[in-house]
């Protein structure tokens, strides 16, 4: 069910829990404000989820909210990750769903990275 990225942070969702460590994940990488895993259920040969540790709903929600620290080692720690894994050259595709429209489904910020194959047209029709 797509959520109402306007409702205030949620600390039972699934990602607050894997946050602290009450679920597992197949950690990509980690540091001070950041984690990356593995999508549980990957739509692509490597699809990874960067979640900031604040409690941030969705990207309406840490663009207004979030310490300039924070931002700036989020959008860095996407940018190394893709990196580090070799998807430059190839490419790679980033998409943060927000709300229900875009089918966000997970009440915590999540920038998937998509890569390993072309990834076809941006959106369905
Ligand atoms: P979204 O629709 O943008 O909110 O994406 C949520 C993503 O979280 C989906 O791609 C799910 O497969 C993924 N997901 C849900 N639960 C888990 C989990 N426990 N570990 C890793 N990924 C998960």
């Amino acid at each position: 069910m797509p959520i109402d990225a306007t409702l205030p942070y949620d600390e039972t969702n699934i990602f607050a829990r894997i946050l602290r460590g009450e679920i597992p994940n197949k950690t990509v990488y980690e540091d001070e404000h950041v984690l990356a895993f593995h999508d549980i259920a990957p739509q692509a040969p490597e699809h990874i989820l960067v979640i900031p540790k604040g409690a941030y709903v969705s990207w309406d929600d840490f663009s207004a909210r979030a310490g300039d620290a924070e931002i700036a080692a989020f959008v860095r720690a996407v940018g190394k990750i893709a990196r580090d894994a070799g998807h430059v050259a190839p490419g790679y595709r980033l998409l943060a769903n927000t709300g229900h429209d875009a089918g966000q489904e997970v009440p915590h910020l999540h920038v998937h990275i998509f890569a390993g194959r072309p990834l076809g047209p941006m959106l369905a029709r």
